[in-house]
């Protein structure tokens, strides 16, 4: 399971601009309100219906239907101009945290924020291996009769871009981190490798399978969308 790039958009048809705010989640790329006031954004032009804002890389994108007029598009930028702002507030109350390594720090254990009494990176790592490695081990016990995979090939690693991982032969890989977020979170990432040694695509039967045993499993989805730049040393 990949980690998710925070594109947050907000799509709306043309002709109903309305519908912008049904669709709006938490921005958390970098995007300056000058950005915003001063209608400096890229045009991506394709064959869609909808004009669609992202928030990525520090700019703002605006995805457009290939011939609508670049005054519509500056016209509709302008009247969500309050919400690009108020997503950039949301990104400053919620900048990735960058850990001091300091006495008395404290670091998010299963969900809280802790002071485990360990303060150096490498034993933090440490740390976080072997908490994720236990947990995740017990899970996979649990899920053992459930699923077919390969009991003696689980590894973990810091990855920087994804959660966990399944390969073609059923071999599991889980991000060592994961020990940071909560027992229901952990949970379901492994629910959803396990159910990777089944449906190696995320179809429409993959998601039933994985809401057969993790019936929160959306609500899990958004806690590491909007809590990805936490969960890292
Ligand atoms: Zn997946």
């Amino acid at each position: 399971m990949k980690k998710k790039k925070t594109k947050k958009q907000a799509k709306t048809k043309t002709k109903k601009p309305k519908m912008l705010k049904t669709k709006t989640r938490v921005a958390t790329t970098v995007l300056s309100a000058a950005v915003a006031t001063q209608n400096k954004f890229k045009i991506v032009r394709s064959r869609r219906r909808t004009i669609c804002l992202e928030i990525r890389g520090g700019e703002l994108v605006v995805r457009s239907p290939l011939y609508c007029p670049k005054f519509l598009i500056s016209k509709f930028v302008k009247e969500k101009s309050a919400w690009i702002n108020k997503k950039i507030h949301e990104y400053n109350q919620k900048t990735r945290i960058e850990y001091q390594f300091k006495k008395s720090e404290k670091f998010l254990y299963l969900g809280e924020k802790k002071d485990l009494g360990i303060y150096t990176k490498h034993e933090l790592q440490d740390f976080y291996k072997n908490e994720t490695s236990k947990i995740v081990k017990n899970l996979l016990q649990k899920y053992d009769r459930a699923f077919t995979f390969d009991k003696s090939k689980v590894t973990f690693k810091f990855y920087k871009s994804k959660w966990g991982s399944c390969t073609a032969k059923n071999r599991l890989s889980f991000n060592a981190i994961l020990s940071m977020a909560s027992p229901t979170v952990i949970e379901y990432i492994v629910v959803h490798e396990l159910a990777h040694t089944e449906i190696k695509n995320h179809s429409k039967a993959f998601w039933g399978l994985v809401l057969s045993h993790s019936s929160n499993y959306k609500k899990c989805r958004e806690y590491l969308r909007d809590n990805r730049d936490f969960l890292h040393l």
